[in-house]
């Protein structure tokens, strides 16, 4: 028989776990502790409930966490790890940066969305991932203990799975949990517009939005989301919250020479942005098979920011990491090495 997973599940939850064990009710509190704020994956450890409980709680459950099957280390210190899901693998990339541990995870096996310019959604859609799942991607990279942000940036869209990534964040902010900040959490999403709005309404973590071009027909000619979900609701609906506090929301502008880089793109995010409180990210494109576009050249970046900066935006070009282990911003893939 299978045995049930307990990461990812809450307090409630693992109190109706412990009694179908036979334990009393207050084993859930106890559960939720040694998984979540001691980390301890072996019930034989949990030494503050009795033997037997330990035993039948064995007999049942696991912890869950999964353990990495390959790990690559880039010259810049990213690592990435490739984690087994049923028949499939995903990646998960922590960059350390100075004082932080950014660990970007991956919500779903593939994609659904199907943007031309990623790795990712290449590969198609082969399932989303549990709370479970996601989790095992904190409690198992190397640095798990000193991780301080999380980035829901690497392979899926996680709005598309949003029950599951919402109980991970609930486990990642609540006291009972790992006690984080929502504001060491960014969501980014290329605007699944009615999840948006749970996004917005039910967390408080950051916003990035995957924008890359802010014509209509332009973007769809890349991301068929555009159709679903143009652009211009998902900023008006952005434009419906507070960002002008602790929440931040950002804008992800991959460059591609030649379809998104002229001074008449620029003008139109202006434009389109104009009043709202936020930043643009200008992200370097990475070149990839059978792509028709190549990336720009850092002049030409520059003069793109610039461009923005003048018109009153908050621009970046962000510096890309992992380049040579394949785990920078579109290029997550996970397959399984022996593929
Ligand atoms: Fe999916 Fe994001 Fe890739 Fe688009 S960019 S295919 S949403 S993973």
């Amino acid at each position: 028989m299978d045995r049930k997973r307990l990461l990812g599940m809450t307090p409630t939850q693992l109190k109706e776990a412990a009694l179908a064990a036979g334990l009393p009710a207050f084993a859930g509190g106890q559960l939720a502790k040694w998984i979540y704020q001691r980390r301890v994956t072996d019930f034989s450890a949990m030494t503050d409930i009795s033997k037997s409980g330990r035993e039948a709680l064995a007999s049942l459950y696991e912890v869950g966490t999964l353990s990495p099957i390959d790990v690559q280390v880039s010259g810049d210190g990213t690592k990435k790890y490739l984690f087994p899901v049923g028949e499939n693998a995903v990646e998960a990339v922590v960059i350390p940066d100075e004082d932080r541990r950014t660990l970007c995870v991956s919500s779903q096996a593939g994609c659904k969305m199907g943007c031309r310019f990623c790795m990712t959604g290449r590969q198609g859609f082969h399932g989303n991932l549990t709370a479970a799942d996601i989790l095992s991607q904190f409690f198992s990279v190397d640095d798990a203990a000193s991780l301080t942000n999380a980035v829901f940036m690497g392979m899926g869209e996680p709005l598309d799975n949003w029950e599951e990534v919402k109980r991970v964040i609930e486990v990642l902010t609540s006291p009972w949990g790992l006690g984080w900040s929502p504001k060491r959490i960014t969501l980014s999403t290329i605007g699944v517009l009615p999840m948006l709005k749970r996004f917005l309404d039910e967390s408080r973590c950051h916003l990035a939005v995957s924008l890359h071009n802010p014509f209509g027909e332009e973007r769809f000619s890349m991301m068929k989301v555009e159709k679903a979900w143009p652009l211009r609701d998902v900023v008006e609906l952005i434009r419906k919250y507070d960002f002008s506090g602790q929440r931040r929301v950002s804008f992800e502008y991959t460059l591609f020479e030649g379809w998104n880089d002229s001074p008449r793109h620029a003008d139109a995010l202006v434009r389109l942005l104009k009043g709202l409180e936020c930043r643009v990210n200008l992200i370097r494109f990475h070149r990839i098979p059978d792509f028709p576009y190549g990336s720009v050249p850092e002049e030409g970046m520059e003069a793109f920011r610039d461009r923005l900066t003048r018109g009153g935006l908050t621009a970046t070009i962000r510096a890309s990491r992992g380049e040579d282990i394949f785990a920078a911003c579109g290029l997550l893939a996970g397959k399984h090495k022996s593929k």
